[in-house]
């Protein structure tokens, strides 16, 4: 058994754990971040990818839509190369009620969120695949955001000031004395090690699992309920900005650029277990069918990856309980001395990715308050140090990057433009990593083959490395497969067929990945 000592534990490493490790260690505490899985895994590396501008909400919740104006502002000056641009649009479609854009632009007046209404034929230059129907358009600042960049620069920002990470390390259980937190249990899966840190706070930013945290401290669950939604990749940026219905928030409404893919999104439906989120075909047609209002065209390109994620979202008294689609989407502090009269554990529920850093902000600020600290939170103002530089992404910086200085650099994905440099810079740094973990930092597998021809390519450079022996390799690239596909089978229709035909055929039929020789034990993490 291993043990550390900190000040605070913050469990769960989304956006929301990865901005409260942050903030934290920034304000002098020792933090300590424990995930169950890599970072990003949960909702947050399942999101629609949007950096709200507030437009979605300025009719239905007006405080989140102040929240992620000024949210949005702070992000794009502080973690710019992990937003893109975009700019964005609301737009009414023939049968949408062009009458909604009269209360949407006075909800935007009312809540400080920047919109102002363009010409249809600026509109159509702007986007040439947009329905030439359209009756209105309105220009806000949504933007495009990689989620696992964003995290990934918040956590490397809190290590430089001393907070440690551990992910892999699921929380077993949370010891209470004295009506107080006193340390947290977990194991170590790749060291297969317990591991007890001694601590004075907990702050629960376990997401949709949150309810399962407290419950591991013997307390009654909080009421965290997983609004499960759908979102398909295409395999082009078929628009430039991000687009949006112009009408009250509802399923399949936004289409948002990212990378090199646009994401049709989303639906919004009730679960009772987060590691459970079906894909219903039902629902991926719906998504067709919104795209195709859109952008006329839209079932004929070609979908490349489906998958769902689950809205952390606070029981709302306002709506029925299986009304997730009309819970709020405001953040919700829980404290547990007031709730249950356990001293030292708030947990954090709601909000968006949008609104991370302020999420963290609320909760490090009630952890100061009962801690009787007067630390000011300082992440709104502090730049984040990115490794490539300061500027906002753009789509086309691996190709420049490409013709700058690496053209001699094997190509291992096409499709991503990614390197053998690259991947192995990053293996060095992470040697115990699966293709997945590596895939979320690096885009390995991404595109439109869906791994078809660079994960063979991947695993055999890990064993020329030495990084791994070959049937570790066999079993991570087995893994892989296996994780893409949960994402490919609800969208075998079209141009993919075809695709995971060929795909299937290289790995089953040429390389006979089912008989390869695999660790006695099947890869898993
Ligand atoms: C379909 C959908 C689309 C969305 N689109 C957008 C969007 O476009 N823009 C936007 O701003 N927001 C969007 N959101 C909302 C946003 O994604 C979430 O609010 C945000 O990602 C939640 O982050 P989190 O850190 O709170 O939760 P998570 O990212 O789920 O993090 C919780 C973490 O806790 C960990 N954990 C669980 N149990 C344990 C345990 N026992 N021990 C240790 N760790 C544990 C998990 O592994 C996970 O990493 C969307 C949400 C959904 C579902």
């Amino acid at each position: 058994m291993r043990k550390l000592v900190a000040d605070v534990v913050v469990i769960g490493g989304g956006s929301t754990g990865a901005g409260v490790l942050r903030d934290a260690a920034m304000r002098g505490y020792r933090a300590i971040l424990v995930d169950r899985s890599d970072l990003a895994q949960g909702t947050t590396g399942r999101f629609h990818g949007l950096l709200h501008s507030g437009g979605r909400y300025v009719v239905s919740d007006p405080g989140s839509a102040s929240e992620c104006a000024s949210e949005n502002a702070i992000l794009s000056r502080i973690q710019a190369p992990a937003i893109e641009r975009t700019g964005g649009l609301f737009v009414a479609v023939p049968g949408d009620d062009p009458a909604y854009g009269d209360r949407f632009l006075a909800g935007a007046l009312a809540t400080g969120v920047a919109a102002s209404e363009i010409s249809i034929a600026e509109a159509l230059r702007r986007e040439p695949r947009l329905n030439p129907g359209i009756t209105r358009a309105i220009e806000v600042a949504d933007a495009s955001v990689d989620g696992w960049q964003l995290v990934w620069g918040a956590v490397n920002s809190a290590k430089a000031y001393g907070a440690q990470v551990l992910t892999y390390h699921p929380v077993t259980k949370i010891d209470v004395a004295d009506g107080s937190v006193r340390a947290v249990h977990c194991h170590d899966q790749r060291g297969d090690e317990e591991v007890v840190i001694e601590c004075r706070f907990v702050l629960n930013c376990a997401g949709p699992w949150a309810g399962r945290i407290t419950e591991l401290t013997g307390l009654p669950p909080v009421p965290v309920v997983p609004g499960r939604g759908i979102m398909v990749a295409m395999n082009h940026r078929l628009v430039n900005s991000v687009v949006n219905r112009l009408i009250y928030p509802a399923d399949g409404d936004i289409l948002v650029p990212v990378h090199t893919v646009s994401v049709i999104g989303t639906t919004d439906v009730k679960e009772t277990d987060p590691d459970f989120l079906p894909i219903p075909a039902k629902e991926v047609q719906q998504m067709l069918d919104a795209g195709e209002a859109l952008i006329p065209g839209f079932r004929k390109a070609r979908a490349v990856h489906a998958w769902a994620g689950a809205r952390p979202l606070m029981k709302d008294d306002r709506v029925a309980d299986a009304d997730t689609r009309h819970m709020s989407r405001g953040m919700a502090v829980v404290d547990h001395s007031g709730r249950d009269g356990v001293h030292g554990l708030l947990t954090i529920g709601g909000g968006k990715l949008t609104t991370y850093r302020l999420m963290a902000q609320h909760i490090v600020d009630a952890m100061c308050e009962q801690l009787g600290d007067e630390r000011e939170c300082r992440t709104a103002s502090e730049e984040i140090a990115y490794e490539h530089g300061s500027t906002h992404y753009v789509v086309t910086h691996r190709l420049a990057d490409r013709e700058h200085d690496r053209l001699d650099d094997q190509i291992v994905c096409e499709c991503e433009l990614m390197s053998r440099g690259m991947f192995t810079d990053l293996l060095k740094q992470r040697p115990e990593s699966t293709l997945d973990d590596l895939r979320r930092q690096l885009r390995l597998g991404m595109g439109p083959c869906q791994g078809g021809f660079c994960t063979m390519r991947a695993a055999g450079i890990a064993v020329e490395e030495d990084a791994v022996d070959v049937e570790r390799a066999t079993g991570l690239l087995r893994l892989f497969l296996a994780n893409r596909w949960i994402g490919l089978w609800p969208i075998l229709y079209g141009d993919q067929v075809r695709q995971t035909a060929l795909d299937n055929w290289i790995y089953a039929g040429t390389l006979d990945v089912e008989h390869l020789p695999v660790p006695a034990e099947e890869v898993v993490r």
